[in-house]
C-alpha cells in the first residue's frame, strides 16, 4: 500500500518535531486561502466540520495560511474499510473550486462492532493499532480522517482535530521527517508555487513529499 501516507493511532500523531525559533526566523509571505471540498460521511455534521477546521486554521495561522471548507457532498461510506474510501477519493476529479478533497469519515454500529473486536484480538498485546487517516502520496490533494471516534484507548494518542493536523500536512506536501525543518521549508515553497505565473489562476497547487510539482487541476487528475 504505497500509494497513500497513512496515519496510525499513537505512532503518527506528529509529522516531526517542531522547531518554534527555526519556524519563526522564517518568512511565509502573505496570507493564502486553501479551498478544501469536503465530503461529509452520514453522522457528520457542518459543525463538526467547522469545529475541525478551526482547530487546523490554528496550526495554519503559523504559516499565514487558511483552509476554507466547502461542504462538497454528504454521503454514506462507499464501502466498509478505509481502502474503499481511498478508492472512491481517487476517482474524483478537482472541480474548480477545489483545491483538495477531503473526506470526514463518521462512526457506524458497524465500526463499533469492528473496534470492539479488534480490541478483544490486541488487548491481549496491548497495540490497537487503527488507522485514522490517509492522504494520497501521489499527488498530496485528496484524503480521509476519522472525525467521530471515541473509542477507548484512541484518545489517549490522538483525536479527530490531531489527526486532522497531521494529514493537513500532508496535504501540503510534507512527509514524515524526523524534524520539521524539511515541512517548513516545503510549505514556504508551496506559497511561492502559488504565486508562480505557471499556476492555474485561482489554484492553491499541491507539492509531492517527493517534490514533484502539481500547478493545475489538470495535472492532479491526470495524475490520479
Ligand atoms: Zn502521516
Amino acid at each position: 500500500m504505497s500509494f497513500f501516507s497513512f496515519s496510525f493511532g499513537g505512532g503518527c500523531t506528529t509529522i516531526g518535531i517542531p522547531d518554534s525559533s527555526q519556524r519563526n526566523a522564517m518568512d511565509f509571505g502573505q496570507i493564502a486561502e486553501m479551498k478544501v471540498c469536503t465530503i461529509l460521511e452520514t453522522g457528520v455534521s457542518e459543525e463538526d466540520m467547522n469545529e475541525l477546521f478551526d482547530h487546523w486554521n490554528d496550526e495554519l495561522e503559523l504559516y499565514t495560511l487558511k483552509a476554507v471548507p466547502y461542504v462538497y457532498g454528504k454521503m454514506d461510506r462507499p464501502g466498509f474499510m478505509g481502502q474503499s474510501i481511498l478508492t472512491y477519493l481517487y476517482n474524483l476529479k478537482l472541480e474548480p473550486g477545489c483545491d483538495r478533497i477531503l473526506y470526514l469519515k463518521g462512526r457506524t454500529w458497524g465500526d463499533i462492532v469492528f473496534e470492539f473486536f479488534t480490541l478483544g484480538i490486541f488487548a491481549g498485546i496491548g497495540i490497537k493499532l487503527e488507522i485514522q487517516g490517509a492522504v494520497d502520496s501521489e499527488t498530496h490533494s485528496r484524503g480521509y480522517i476519522k472525525s467521530k471516534y471515541i473509542s477507548t484507548l484512541q484518545l489517549l494518542f490522538s483525536s479527530p482535530k490531531s489527526t486532522l493536523v497531521h494529514e493537513g500536512y500532508h496535504l501540503l506536501g510534507c512527509g514524515h521527517q524526523l524534524f520539521m525543518e524539511e515541512c517548513y521549508v516545503t510549505i514556504r515553497n508551496l506559497k511561492n508555487l502559488a504565486k508562480d505565473q505557471n499556476t492555474e489562476q485561482g489554484f492553491f497547487p499541491t507539492l509531492t513529499s517527493r517534490g514533484q510539482k502539481f500547478q493545475t487541476r489538470r495535472k492532479v487528475d491526470s495524475q490520479m
